[in-house]
C-alpha cells in the first residue's frame, strides 16, 4: 500500500525525535499518556448529555502494558478515539501549540541547538515517541462510528492508514521500541518498575486512573505436606490490576505536598510554555462558594497576546472533569494574560456557555480570583527585577486596563502601575514617587516622550529637576491617557511638564515675568503674527532655564497625544491638533539677539522666530514640515 506523506514541517520534527540526542527521553510516555487523558476527558463531556456513550466517570482508564517479547509498549484509552481523517489531520502535523515558536527557532539557532530547545520547551507530543520507538502503530475508534483505523508509521518515510477491526471505542498506542544501543537501553522502558515509576513520575495527577497488570509474588499453600507434616508454601506469581497514579490533580492537593518546582513543571507542561512562571497563585476557597484554583502569572507574553487570536481564560473543572478549556467570563480584562485552572464542585456539570455566563457562583469565584491576582502582583513588586519582567510582557495590558470603560477600574489598578523616572534606571510605583516627594512639592510632575532618555532631555524639566524634585518619564502611548484618566494619585494631582503650570515660582519671579511680557508685548505678538497658525500663542517663560525655547500646549490634546493621532493609519488629524504654545527663555542671549532684531531688521527678527519654532519641535521630537526649509534659514544667518 502506498505511503502517505508527512507535510514539511513534520516531518523536520519527526526527523528531529528519531534522531535526538535529548537525554530526556522518558518523557514520551508521559505525552502519549496525556493524549490518552484528553481524549478520555472528550467522552467524558460527551457523555454528561449524550446517554448512547453508556460509561461513567468510573469506567474510564488508561492501560499501560510491556510486552518483552515483542518489545512493544502499549498504552489503550477508551476514550473519544479518532476517525481516519482525524488520524490524518491529528497525527500529521506538528502540534499547534508549539508549532509556532519552533519555526522561529529553526531559523534563529543552530540546528542541534534547537533539536534540544523544542523538545525542552513543548508538549511536543504525540512524535515524542519516535525517540523510543523506530515504528508507532494507532489503532482507534471513533465514538459513534462503526468501523475503526490502524495508522502506523516508521518514520519520516510516511504513515499508512487503513481500516481495521476493534472492538470498543478508544485507541491503543502501539510503540515498538529500538534496538538497544551503547548509549540507550531502550528495553529498559519494557521494565514494568520502569514504567511505573515514569508514570508516577511525570503522569501522577492524571485525573484517570492509569492501570498495569503488575506482578507480585504470594506465597500459597501447594496441597502437600512437609515432613513435619504442616501444609508445604510456595511462592506464586499473581499479576493483578493496578491502579499506578494517586489521580489527585496538582491543584487539588494541599498547599504543603506540593512544592513550588512542581507548580512551576505543571504550568510548563500544560501550557506549552518553556519558561517559569513569574508567580503561582494558589486559592483554596470554602464558604458560599467553594473552589481551588491554580493560577500563573507566565514569564513572557505568548506571541500572539496582543493580537485577536489570544485567547484568554481559565480551565474550567468541576469535580476534577474539565467543563471548559477557556473560560473568559472568570478573568477580567486587566488580567487576561493570568494561566491556570479553576476546579469547583459547585458548578453544574452540564452547563452551557451561555447559563454560565450569569451564573452566580461563577461571578463570585471570579470576583474573588480578581482580587487574588492584584494581590499576587502587589507582592510580585517587592522583586523589582520580576516586576520588570512582568512589566515588559504585560504592563501595556494593565494601563489598559486603567483607560478601559472610561476608568471603571482606575482606582483599582493604579497601584500596579510603574514607570521610568528621574530618581534611576529602576521602574517606579506611583506610591513610590509619593513617598520621595519633599513636603514642599505639591504635585507629580512627569515628562512625555518616545524614551525616558528624550523626556529627561526636554527644557521643560530642568526646572522641576532644579527645584529638587522627581519625574516620571512616560514613554507608551497609552501612558497620557492613563495620566488623564487617574487625574491625580493619593490627592496629588499630575502635572505634565510641557502642557501644565509647574508651580514652581515664586510670587516676585511671577511678578518679574509678567513685567518682562508687558514691556515685550510688541515683540511677542510680531512672533506670534510671523508664525500664523502654526502656535496658539507665544509667551515669555518662566520654565526654562538654560534653553532658550519650548514648546508646551493648552486644552485636552498634548503634543504626546497628538502624536498618538498622527500615527493611526487614516485618522482625521485636523480637528486633533495640539494647542501650541512657544515659550521664550527671557533671559537667554537668543532672546537678547531676537530683541535687537526686532529693533533694527524686522526680516531678521522674523527669520530667528521661525528657526526657534523649527527648535521647539525638534526638541519636542515633532519633525519639521520642511526640513530643507530650516536648513536655509539657519544658513541665512551666516
Ligand atoms: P497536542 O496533544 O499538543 O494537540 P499531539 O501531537 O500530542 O499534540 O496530538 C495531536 C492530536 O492527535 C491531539 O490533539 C488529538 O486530537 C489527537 N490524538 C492524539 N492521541 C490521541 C488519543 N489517544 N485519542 C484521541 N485523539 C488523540
Amino acid at each position: 500500500m502506498a505511503k502517505k506523506q508527512f507535510k514539511a514541517e513534520s516531518k523536520r520534527l519527526l526527523d528531529l525525535m528519531i534522531n535526538s540526542i535529548y537525554t530526556h527521553k522518558e518523557i514520551f510516555l508521559r505525552e502519549i499518556i496525556s493524549n490518552a487523558s484528553d481524549a478520555i476527558d472528550k467522552l467524558c463531556y460527551l457523555s454528561l448529555t449524550d446517554e448512547g456513550v453508556g460509561m461513567h466517570r468510573g469506567d474510564f482508564r488508561i492501560r499501560v502494558k510491556a510486552d518483552r517479547e515483542a518489545r512493544t509498549i502499549t498504552v489503550s484509552d477508551n476514550g473519544v478515539g479518532m476517525t481516519k481523517e482525524e488520524m490524518e489531520s491529528n497525527l500529521g502535523v506538528i502540534a499547534r501549540s508549539g508549532s509556532f515558536q519552533f519555526k522561529n527557532d529553526m531559523g534563529a539557532q543552530a540546528e542541534d541547538k534547537a533539536d534540544i530547545d523544542i523538545i525542552g520547551q513543548f508538549g511536543v507530543g504525540f512524535y515524542s515517541a519516535f525517540m523510543v520507538a523506530d515504528k508507532v502503530t494507532v489503532i482507534s475508534k471513533k465514538y459513534g462510528e462503526e468501523t475503526a483505523c490502524r495508522w502506523e508509521s516508521s518514520g519520516t518515510d510516511g504513515y499508512t492508514v487503513t481500516d481495521c477491526e476493534k472492538e470498543s471505542v478508544g485507541t491503543d498506542v502501539i510503540m515498538h521500541l529500538k534496538a538497544d544501543t551503547d548509549d540507550e537501553q531502550y528495553g529498559e522502558y519494557l521494565q514494568p518498575w520502569k514504567l511505573q515509576e515514569l508514570v508516577k513520575k511525570y503522569s501522577d495527577y492524571v485525573r484517570w486512573p492509569i492501570v498495569m497488570d503488575v506482578e507480585r509474588f504470594e506465597e500459597k499453600e501447594t496441597g502437600e505436606v512437609d515432613d513435619e507434616g504442616k501444609p508445604k508454601k510456595e511462592f506464586v506469581s499473581v499479576t493483578e490490576e493496578k491502579t499506578v497514579n494517586t489521580m489527585v490533580p496538582i491543584w487539588q492537593r494541599s498547599k504543603q505536598d506540593v512544592s513550588d518546582d512542581d507548580c512551576k513543571a505543571f504550568y510548563k507542561e500544560k501550557f506549552h510554555d518553556g519558561e517559569d512562571p513569574l508567580a503561582v497563585v494558589r486559592v483554596n476557597a470554602e464558604g458560599t462558594v467553594s473552589y481551588k484554583a491554580m493560577l500563573f502569572v507566565p514569564g513572557r507574553a505568548p506571541y500572539d497576546y496582543y493580537t485577536r487570536d489570544y485567547q484568554p481564560g481559565l480551565q474550567l473543572y468541576s469535580s476534577g472533569v474539565m467543563i471548559m478549556d477557556k473560560c473568559a467570563d472568570l478573568l477580567p480584562d486587566c488580567f487576561r494574560f493570568v494561566r491556570g485552572v479553576v476546579d469547583s464542585p459547585d458548578l453544574s456539570l452540564n452547563i452551557s456557555r451561555e447559563i454560565l455566563q450569569h451564573d452566580r457562583q461563577l461571578k463570585v469565584i471570579a470576583g474573588n480570583i480578581e482580587k487574588k491576582i492584584k494581590a499576587e502582583l502587589t507582592k510580585l513588586m517587592e522583586d523589582k527585577e520580576k516586576y520588570a519582567k512582568f512589566w515588559k510582557a504585560f504592563g501595556m495590558q494593565i494601563k489598559y486596563g486603567v483607560v478601559a470603560d472610561y476608568g471603571m477600574k482606575k482606582d483599582f489598578l493604579e497601584d500596579l502601575l510603574v514607570f521610568p523616572n528621574s530618581f534611576g534606571s529602576e521602574l517606579m510605583s506611583l506610591a513610590e514617587y509619593k513617598e520621595k516627594m519633599p513636603e514642599s512639592q505639591k504635585v507629580i510632575y512627569y515628562a512625555a516622550a518616545d524614551s525616558a532618555e528624550r523626556a529627561a532631555s526636554l527644557p521643560q524639566t530642568e526646572q522641576v529637576r532644579d527645584a529638587g524634585f522627581g519625574l516620571l518619564y512616560l514613554t507608551d502611548d497609552v501612558d497620557e491617557f492613563v495620566m488623564q484618566i487617574l487625574g491625580s494619585y493619593a490627592e496629588k494631582r499630575f502635572c505634565n511638564v510641557s502642557a501644565d503650570d509647574l508651580q514652581l515660582e515664586t510670587d516676585l519671579e511671577k511678578a518679574d515675568t509678567e513685567k518682562k511680557a508687558e514691556e515685550n508685548k510688541d515683540l511677542l505678538a510680531f512672533v506670534k503674527e510671523t508664525l500664523g497658525d502654526e502656535v496658539a500663542d507665544v509667551r515669555l517663560s518662566h520654565k526654562l532655564k538654560s534653553h532658550p525655547v519650548c514648546l508646551t500646549t493648552e486644552g485636552e490634546i498634548t503634543l504626546e497625544v497628538e502624536k498618538y493621532f498622527r500615527s493611526l493609519p487614516g485618522a482625521d488629524t485636523h480637528n486633533l491638533k495640539a494647542q501650541k504654545v512657544l515659550e521664550l527663555n527671557g533671559g537667554h542671549p537668543a532672546f537678547a539677539a531676537l530683541q535687537k532684531a526686532f529693533a533694527e531688521d524686522k526680516d531678521r527678527a522674523a527669520r530667528l522666530s521661525r528657526i526657534l519654532l523649527a527648535q521647539a519641535k525638534l526638541i519636542a521630537d515633532i519633525p519639521l514640515d520642511d526640513p530643507s526649509a530650516y536648513a536655509e534659514l539657519v544658513c541665512g544667518l551666516f
